[in-house]
């Protein structure tokens, strides 16, 4: 009892509060600054914002960047690539202004102390592929934090925020947020005029592939907990293409990234027998997805279908042809060099296995499926668009406010615009702080309200597993499994294990239909409901039992999504086998979800996809 007894609520005013320090909250920091140079700006960040985020370890190349300074490529052609790699399905309108700022950001970074590689000959930024740029990244994000924390008035480092608090006088606008301290258990209550949420995506909610002591090796990071979906979805944000998950062709084992070897290092894959397969599988491809499969270059999600199907037809492992480029020294050290700067344990692994790749072809697999809305997939909140090209059916107020009043997002936050990576999360981040300040500045004295009795309920729901713990610990001599509670980890396990078996996971080939979702469904909600007794033995497990919540409302949401979507959009992420082909007469269209919280039900619709771009 002692230490929770002591614990303090603290209450912290701000004109914008930052959820979320990573690249899309430092981006909003550094921006609603400039902007707002008489504002208070509040980032609050559960890790600490100098290592925080997907970006924690550093990064190889820059993914996001047209080159406009020497005529490499328009923020249009940015555009079209992302929609044929989404088969079809963007918000070209969010895509196209990032695009048309990024280049900026890059710069800044740059000028902040960002080593960017320059090609030698021409002088320009070294090129990896058509849109990366190749950075010595391993400092990348305490450079971008640097900037954010001198632009912050505050930082909170440590809070991990569990919910949204709505206005007690306008029910659909956001005024505040609630979180606890990781390390000393105090309560914290914000108040404030806008929030932009900024918390990442989604890990571990389907069944990872490397489980037990190993399971916190996945691509992306592991504490990526859903919370940007979790928190907008409570308070009543419709969210966009939630079913369209991420699955990632990597190398075995560690995920160490495969890009700078295929676009830089000119390497290539082959079956087991040492062949080329991937025309083996277009035909039966174009049976499914028509036109597709013929685009240049080859949708993400088409080139993980041929290796999927060329593993089940047993020919598998798929390796890397690594070892003719590596002959170049030059090669091999950019190779290393690649995890050096971003996964140092793909480096580990292979000296733990033998691997040089320069004598053996290293395997690749598939990754297990992940949410997020800012890599080579659109999952997240439904945003108004700029006001300049947003179609009017896309825009209902400041650019990037989600469908609440005065709850903003950026970076895996925001859906239906993929792509952006670090650089184009960092500029979302700068393009909702700027709205975000002109939302402030417009507001006048309507200021939102914090309801006492809102925020001191949910004080008691966010402690509530270390009191589950306590009170049930007595019911049992050893061990961890009680009856009356179940550990964050056994929650997780069982999360990761329905999504796996019912919503397309690894252990389902990624497949699906109808009556696996349904069943998926009703499992998850007797998690849900499980999850009100969710036993902390400390604070670091309190925050473990937060994270598992947001995970569960995610998964349901990525699984009424995909319920919804009666096609296989993208095969090589997921497979709906009851609608195994993609179907543009009837699903060239947007989903969308809106959850009541107070019926816990969710509602569904089609919003049509506008071109911009021809
Ligand atoms: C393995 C890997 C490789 C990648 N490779 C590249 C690459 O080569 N080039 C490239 O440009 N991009 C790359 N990316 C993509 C890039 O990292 C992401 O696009 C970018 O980080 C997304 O920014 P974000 O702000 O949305 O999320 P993040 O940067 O992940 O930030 C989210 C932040 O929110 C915090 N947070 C989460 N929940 C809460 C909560 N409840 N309360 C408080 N704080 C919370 C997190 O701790 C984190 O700091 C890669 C990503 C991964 C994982």
């Amino acid at each position: 009892m002692g230490l929770f007894t002591r614990r303090k609520t603290v209450f912290v005013d701000a004109d914008i509060l930052i959820i979320g320090g990573g690249m899309s909250g430092c981006g909003a920091t550094y921006e609603s600054r400039y902007w707002g140079r008489d504002l208070k700006i509040v980032c609050v960040e559960k890790a600490n914002i100098e290592r925080s985020g997907a970006v924690a370890q550093g990064l190889y190349a820059i993914n996001c960047y047209m080159g406009m300074q020497w005529n490499e490529n328009k923020p249009e052609d940015h555009v079209r690539y992302a929609r044929n790699d989404l088969m079809g399905l963007v918000r070209e309108d969010l895509g196209y202004d990032i695009a048309r700022h990024v280049d900026s950001t890059v710069h800044k970074f740059e000028e902040w102390g960002l080593p960017i590689m320059r090609d030698p000959q021409t002088g320009r930024y070294q090129r990896e592929g058509k849109w990366q740029i190749m950075i010595h990244g391993e400092s990348y994000k305490p450079i971008v934090a640097e900037a954010a924390r001198k632009a912050a008035s505050e930082v909170y480092n440590r809070i991990m925020v569990t919910h949204l608090l709505m206005d007690k006088t306008r029910p659909n606008r956001v005024a505040g947020a609630i979180g606890f301290n990781v390390r000393n258990g105090n309560f914290y209550v914000f108040r404030t005029k806008a929030v932009i949420v900024a918390a990442g995506g989604a890990s571990h909610i389907f069944k990872p592939r490397s489980v037990g002591e190993g399971m916190g090796r996945t691509w992306y990071a592991p504490w990526s907990s859903a919370s940007a979906y979790a928190l907008p979805i409570l308070a009543g944000a419709k969210m966009t293409q939630m079913e369209n998950r991420i699955v990632l062709t990597r190398f075995k084992d560690g995920y160490g990234p495969v890009g700078a070897y295929f676009l830089h290092l000119k390497t290539y894959t082959q079956n087991a027998y040492g062949q080329d397969y991937e025309p083996t599988w277009f035909e039966s491809l174009k049976s499914l997805v028509g036109d597709y499969v013929n685009r240049h270059p080859v949708p993400t999600c088409l080139r993980n279908h041929a290796l999927l199907e060329e593993v089940k037809a047993g020919r598998g492992p798929i390796r890397m042809v690594t070892k003719e480029a590596f002959k170049d020294p030059h090669n091999e050290t950019v190779g290393w060099e690649n995890f050096l700067g971003m996964t140092i344990g793909q480096a580990v692994v292979w000296a733990s296995q033998n691997i040089d790749p320069k004598e053996v072809n290293p395997e690749l697999t598939t990754s297990e499926p992940y949410v997020m809305g800012s890599h080579a997939t659109c999952s997240g909140a439904w945003a108004s668009g700029p006001e300049d090209c947003a179609p009017a059916e896309y825009q209902w107020g400041y650019n990037r406010m989600l469908t609440v009043e005065g709850l903003f997002g950026a970076g895996d936050t925001i859906g239906g615009s993929a792509h952006k990576f670090s650089s184009g999360s960092f500029t979302e981040g700068r393009i909702a702080g700027k709205a975000a300040v002109k939302y402030v500045k417009d507001m006048g004295q309507q200021q939102p309200q914090v309801s006492e009795a809102e925020y001191e309920d949910l004080k008691k729901i966010v402690y509530k597993p270390l009191d589950n713990y306590e009170v049930g610990r007595n019911e049992i001599v050893a061990g961890t499994v009680s009856p009356s509670y179940i550990l964050p980890l056994h929650g997780l396990q069982r999360l990761e294990k329905i999504m796996d078996e019912y919503v397309g996971g690894i252990g389902a080939h990624y497949t699906t239909n109808e009556p696996l979702l349904m069943r998926g469904l009703d499992l998850l909600r007797m998690l849900r409901e499980d999850c009100a007794h969710i036993g902390a033995p400390d604070l670091h497990q309190l925050q473990r039992a937060w994270e598992l919540q947001h995970r569960v409302l995610a998964s349901e949401c990525v699984t009424q999504h995909t319920l919804f979507r009666k096609e296989t959009r993208w095969p090589g992420y997921y497979y709906r086998a009851d609608h195994p082909k993609l179907d543009d007469k009837d699903w060239h269209c947007f989903t969308l979800s809106r959850y009541d919280r107070e019926s816990g039900a969710w509602q569904m619709e089609k919003v049509p996809v506008h071109h911009i771009v021809d």
